[in-house]
């Protein structure tokens, strides 16, 4: 296979390495990435399968392990964060399980964000909490508050930028610094920007998560998730933990999320260009109390932004004057939004957090999580904005 081309990602820009990282041919020739959907793969003779059972050759055994087309997708995505290594999983939620099963044990602890994916708050309290791995939370952009936090046995400090819903940031360098002094992991959930708007290991973060469930497939059709960083941690706690419990990706999910990242960098600044705009008209809407998103001069955190960013992203939420009622209101007048609570897709989809993703907490917590009744959250797609706009209009 001397005529494979695979490139070396680190000679070559990114939007190259989101199209033609990874890849391997074949004896076919085929220009676009194969699927391998093989549980198993075979041995020449009883001496090689002794071989690489036993590590002293490299190769497939099974795809738990090891999977062709998964490989593809992982070395592609670890050359667009920049990371040495990557491993991929079955979910976002896999690939948090992992990392923290992977690299914790009893007694250690954990600093969080307060502003996280709400199922990561629930893994952190009610499961890791029971293996005895206490998390404390903290307010994201206080970063004194996250120092203080930090006792001898912290291992990981954990977070999202922006956040989810009112696109809070958090300086990632000075963070990192921190987390190094005290000789922790930083680790960030990438999900929101992806590697296309942000890159935290290039600010000092070790460990990335993503969702490929969101933008990273961008059209609402697969599960799936990977933790990027480095060969020790990555490779190795992580990665073993992985091939063991089984959460890994399927070939077929693998290759979606292929063609997936080839596209990433356009779609994500198309989906930065809709929400700017929206969020800039929903600034001039008299039904409209306050809006947040990074990109506006409005936000506390615009500077910043532009910074660590190198776009804001695809998610604005904002405040209705009226409460509820209005919130409700405006979500059942729309004819086209899509009425969920997932991101990351082409098709615009309109959520209002405090009955739903934020529906289990009490009031004081969604208050003080800054989560009121009157907020929405528009998850931006692809769609003319003049129609996404008029689909807002309706209800205000
Ligand atoms: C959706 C999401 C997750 C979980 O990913 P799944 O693929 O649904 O398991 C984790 N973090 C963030 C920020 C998310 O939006």
């Amino acid at each position: 296979m001397t005529d494979s081309k695979k490139i070396n990602p680190q000679e070559y820009g990114f939007a190259t390495r989101a199209v033609r990282a990874g890849q391997e041919r074949t004896s076919e020739g085929e220009n676009s990435e194969p699927i391998f959907p093989t549980s198993s793969y075979v041995f020449a003779s009883a001496a090689e399968a002794a071989a690489r059972f036993s590590g002293e050759q490299p190769g497939n055994i099974y795809s738990r392990f090891t999977n062709p087309t998964v490989r593809t997708f992982e070395e592609r995505l670890a050359a667009m964060e920049g990371a040495e290594c990557c491993v991929a999983t079955a979910s976002g939620m896999s690939a948090i399980t992992a990392t923290c099963i992977g690299l914790l044990r009893t007694g250690d602890h954990i600093v969080s964000s307060r502003s996280i994916f709400g199922t990561t708050t629930v893994l952190f309290e009610n499961f890791l909490g029971k293996l005895g791995i206490a998390t404390s939370f903290v307010e994201l952009s206080d970063l004194a508050a996250w120092e203080q936090a930090i006792k001898p046995e912290t291992k990981l400090l954990f977070l999202e930028t922006p956040s989810n819903p009112l696109t809070e940031l958090v300086d990632i360098a000075a963070l990192a610094e921190i987390a190094h002094r005290h000789g922790c992991l930083l680790v960030v959930d990438n999900c929101f920007c992806t590697p296309a708007l942000q890159q935290p290991i290039a600010l000092g973060a070790d460990i990335i998560i993503h969702s490929a469930t969101k933008y990273i497939d961008g059209q609402g059709r697969c599960m799936g998730g990977a933790v990027c960083g480095t060969h020790d941690v990555v490779g190795d706690a992580v990665y073993s933990f992985l091939r063991t419990a089984g959460p890994t990706m399927s070939a077929f999910n693998a290759w979606v999320f292929i063609k997936g990242l080839e596209t990433l960098k356009l779609r994500m600044q198309a989906h930065s260009t809709n929400a700017l705009a929206l969020a800039q008209w929903l600034e001039q809407q008299a039904a409209v109390e306050r809006v947040y998103y990074p990109g506006l001069e409005s936000h506390p955190q615009h500077a910043l932004a532009k910074q660590q960013q190198s776009g804001f992203g695809g998610i604005v939420a904002f405040e209705l004057k009226g409460g509820k009622d209005a919130g409700w209101n405006l979500i059942d007048a729309t004819r086209m939004i899509s009425i969920t609570a997932n991101l990351g897709d082409t098709k615009t989809m309109i959520t209002h957090p405090a009955t739903t993703t934020h529906g289990r907490l009490t009031p004081e917590q969604r208050q003080d999580a800054g989560i009121s009744d009157s907020l929405i959250r528009v998850a931006v797609g692809l769609e003319d904005m003049d129609d996404i706009k008029a689909d807002l209009a309706r209800g205000m």
